[in-house]
């Protein structure tokens, strides 16, 4: 059920922990599956608290060492496991493939992606500077040292099943901390894979472990843990919250990168055409499959009828398919959860007075593919523009003006990313600064790149992944004050 990779030992169906590949303590398993096919193509362990404790101890062991290493011997070891994933980018790409259902180029592109994270802080893994602040006191010098946080924990999502890892992983590792990885049941085929590089590359023992298995008795030890300092999550809001909960008790620094409704604005004075191009980027790029995917289109009254008809033209040509299939640019939703939630809120739209000017229902292919999508005549007060779709499906709402659009692109609890389109370079900084997100997107769709900090404000989370900022989030200060000169 799934091709044959040029290096089969990348198919790992063990838990990586302390350095060994091993299975549950009751030998029990999780069924992966190809969302395209719905075939069974491996199973993992379903590990529970005990496996993760003794992941979580190893990481402290393994600790006493990593962080006592130079910033270039972890640069080092970092750049190997980026030139190494880079090398096994196709397998790579075919596993996230199979287990994601995505589109192999677009696969290709999140290996290349999840990779640069990992070059990136094997980089600034050198360049975790203190400070030294001119003291008040003439016998007293004041010096600000950075130092790894300690043992840190990650729990991900199956959107980017790579991405999310390295992203985490690759601070933590540069910043000299330790962490165990729990990846979304989905799609822990990925996350396998890059322990095995993540070994061949020298990673120690213990200095990186993924694990497995059941969501809530994981995420449950990992949180009651007092070894571990940081838990760094990517998923829902609502998981989010009930993490962050769990580890008030040991009092752990946070990093939360939860859901978006993130508002693409299109102005009257906006590029038409790269208003449309944006819209497909951001809209349909893994299906629809990302938190900072557009989820509300708000489009001024004096170009609506013009975007909408050539956004609805655009999106009809978007092939869709198995993703290991050439051409394809959608592949299938995740699950059925996903499609059906896509389906209803689509339903909702059209049965209070949306139009589906393209798509609008289920796709022939059957499973969980659903057509690619444009409603018009929505309104903010629909389903559709106030929960997080995840699926192909942009929602067309019309505006009058500047200071409507941006009060309905600030109507919601979440803050994540925004977009906007316009020429007026007074329009940009005034909407820009008036937008409430963590990112904004300026006459573009994409947004994400390892060298920005990418985050969001309200109920999108705490923290910032990527640039210099995303290793500060693995270290704490220690201030020195040295007296008696
Ligand atoms: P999604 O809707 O994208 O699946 P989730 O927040 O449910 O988002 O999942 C993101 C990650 O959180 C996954 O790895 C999932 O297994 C994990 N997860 C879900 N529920 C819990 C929980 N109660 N405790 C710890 N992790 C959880």
């Amino acid at each position: 059920f799934m091709p044959t990779l040029k290096d089969p030992a990348l198919l790992r169906q063990a838990c990586y922990i302390d350095g060994a590949w091993v299975d549950a303590d009751d030998g029990d398993t999780i069924a992966v599956t190809d969302p395209a096919t719905g075939a069974e193509i491996a199973t993992v362990p379903r590990c529970g608290a005990a496996e993760t404790e003794r992941a979580i101890a190893a990481a402290e062991r393994a600790l006493v060492h990593w962080r006592e290493t130079t910033a270039a011997e972890r640069s080092r070891i970092l750049r190997r496991w980026f030139d190494l994933m880079m090398e096994h980018q196709d397998d790579l790409a075919t596993l996230m493939t199979c287990e994601q259902g995505k589109p192999l180029a677009e696969s290709r592109g999140e290996i290349a992606y999840a990779a640069a994270y990992i070059e990136w802080y094997a980089e600034e893994a050198k360049r975790a500077y203190g400070e030294v602040i001119p003291s008040p006191f003439k016998d007293r010098q004041i010096v600000v040292t950075k130092e790894p946080i300690g043992v840190c924990a990650a729990i991900t999502p199956w959107n980017f099943p790579s991405a999310m890892i390295t992203r985490k992983v690759a601070p933590a590792l540069a910043a000299g901390c330790t962490i165990v990885v729990k990846p979304a049941e989905q799609t822990p085929l990925s996350a396998l894979a890059l322990a095995e590089l993540a070994e061949r590359a020298g990673v120690p023992a213990g200095v990186f472990s993924v694990i497995t298995g059941r969501a809530a008795a994981i995420g449950g030890a990992m949180t009651a843990s007092p070894t571990v300092r940081k838990l760094t999550f990517t998923g829902s809001t609502e998981v989010g919250q009930l993490l962050m909960q769990q580890c008030a008790g040991t009092l752990k620094k946070l990093s939360l990168e939860l859901g978006g409704n993130a508002p693409f604005i299109v102005f009257d004075d906006a590029d038409l055409d790269a208003a449309v191009a944006g819209a497909i980027a951001s809209k349909y790029r893994n299906a629809g499959q990302t938190c900072v995917c557009s989820n509300r289109f708000l489009v001024q009254a004096g170009i609506y009828d013009r975007f909408a008809q050539k956004l609805a033209e655009a999106v009809g040509e978007l092939s869709v398919g198995n993703g290991m299939d050439a051409g394809v640019v959608q592949g299938p939703l995740i699950d059925q959860a996903a499609i059906d939630k896509v389906d209803h809120l689509v339903q909702d739209a059209v049965g209070r007075g949306a139009k589906a000017i393209t798509g609008g229902a289920r796709h022939a292919l059957g499973g969980t593919w659903f057509q690619p999508t444009v409603l018009t005549d929505v309104r903010d007060d629909m389903a559709v523009m106030r929960e997080e779709i995840f699926g192909p499906v942009a929602p067309l709402q019309r505006f009058e003006s500047e200071a409507d659009a941006v009060r309905l692109a600030n109507d919601t609890p979440f803050g994540l990313a925004a977009y906007f389109y316009s020429r007026d370079h007074a329009r940009v900084w005034r909407v820009s600064r008036q937008l409430e997100y963590g990112m904004v997107g300026i006459n573009t769709g994409a947004i994400s790149t390892e060298v920005a900090p990418f985050g969001g404000v309200k109920y999108s989370g705490i923290g910032r992944e990527g640039s210099r900022h995303g290793l500060d989030e693995y270290m704490v200060m220690k201030y020195l004050a040295m007296g008696g000169l």
